[in-house]
């Protein structure tokens, strides 16, 4: 970050950002990239630059897209349309319903994809599903978009190179600073019509940055020497699961990525009093709703800590055992956290 190469990426551009967007497009197999302040701005200019308004959506009711990011559509104009899912898979009869027959009659313009899959605990669509969504929607005359914030996570999981993923979908954006740990920006990938218009479209945006090669710099970085580890945090959460799985009232599912979700609602302990309980030991988990917990691993965990999480779960599930039997009517809201 401190050498690279720098210009003024909304004039005659920046060669480091130039180097990352050359470097995503042959990485993911596509004609262009562009670098984005985050993956977010990212899903939003490729929404922009494939749909007009009062346009569809279509995406999986579950994803990124449709619970944390449809405000968009107070820009967008575009209307968004959830399809039932499971594990972050939509389901396709529902879809084909949806493009046969779009609701209000207006035009499915564009059908969105998530891998790995962030509600769904980090599951991997399966490249068949991803292929079967792509057709069916082609058919229908929609284009195709992939959330793919985490689409390296996908592609260790189920080993496969990412370029066989990104070719499910006409565009796709990916997220520099999860996993691949840089601080900060996002790539959308896509064809060279695409992403000329998603380059004017961030623009509008006011996500076109000067010297943005010294952010750039850190997503070369992240691409080529961060990917190959994410086997490491997998085989983590893998670990996790399987230390959670142990302890009583506790119930994680088996990740394929580096996300944990832990089920605590025979625990008779709430998310949030589990959440303040683990940090009282030093061990950052996040609340996903009132009886589930999210962990993710990362490239600053090693096994050791992990032991240590699971020692920290085992404890405060023996508090909120204790706790049941003083006072078996009020649970755990009571206990001693600490
Ligand atoms: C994090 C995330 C995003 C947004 O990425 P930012 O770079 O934080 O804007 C979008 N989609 C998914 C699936 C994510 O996990």
């Amino acid at each position: 970050m401190l050498k690279a190469p720098l210009g003024d990426d909304g004039l005659d551009g920046d060669p480091t950002a130039e180097e990352l967007e050359s470097g995503v497009a042959t990485l993911l197999g596509k004609e262009a990239a562009l670098f984005v302040p985050s993956a977010t701005m990212g899903n939003l200019a490729a929404i922009l630059a494939q749909t007009a308004r009062q346009e569809l959506v279509v995406t999986e009711a579950s994803s990124h897209i449709y619970t944390a990011e449809r405000g968009a559509a107070t820009f967008t104009g575009a209307f968004y349309e959830p399809i039932a899912g499971a594990a972050g898979a939509m389901n396709l009869e529902r879809l084909e319903q949806v493009l046969v027959e779009p609701p209000g009659r207006l035009k499915a313009a564009l059908v969105c994809m998530e891998t790995s899959h962030n509600n769904a605990g980090g599951t991997a669509l399966p490249l068949e599903h991803m292929r079967q969504v792509h057709d069916l929607s082609r058919r229908h005359g929609a284009s195709i978009h992939l959330d793919g914030a985490r689409l390296f996570n996908a592609a260790v999981a189920l080993r496969v190179v990412p370029a066989a993923i990104a070719a499910c979908t006409d565009t796709v954006t990916i997220c520099l600073s999860k996993g691949l740990s840089a601080p900060m920006g996002g790539v959308v990938a896509g064809t060279n019509a695409v992403i000329a218009r998603a380059r004017v479209i961030r623009k509008m945006l006011g996500g076109t940055q000067r010297q943005v090669g010294i952010a750039a710099a850190a997503g070369l970085v992240a691409i080529n020497s961060m990917v190959a580890r994410l086997e490491e945090d997998h085989r983590r959460a893998s670990l996790l699961s399987g230390g959670l799985n142990a302890i009583a009232g506790l119930r994680a599912n088996s990740p394929q990525t580096n996300i944990v979700q832990v089920d605590v609602s025979a625990t008779g302990m709430d998310a949030s009093l589990w959440v303040a309980s683990l940090l009282s030991k030093g061990v950052l988990v996040r609340p996903w709703s009132r009886s589930l917990l999210r962990c993710v691993t990362h490239r600053h965990l090693s096994d050791v800590d992990v032991e240590t999480a699971v020692q920290a779960f085992a404890s405060v599930s023996r508090s909120a055992a204790a706790a049941a039997r003083r006072t078996p009517s009020a649970g755990m809201q009571s206990a001693d956290v600490g």
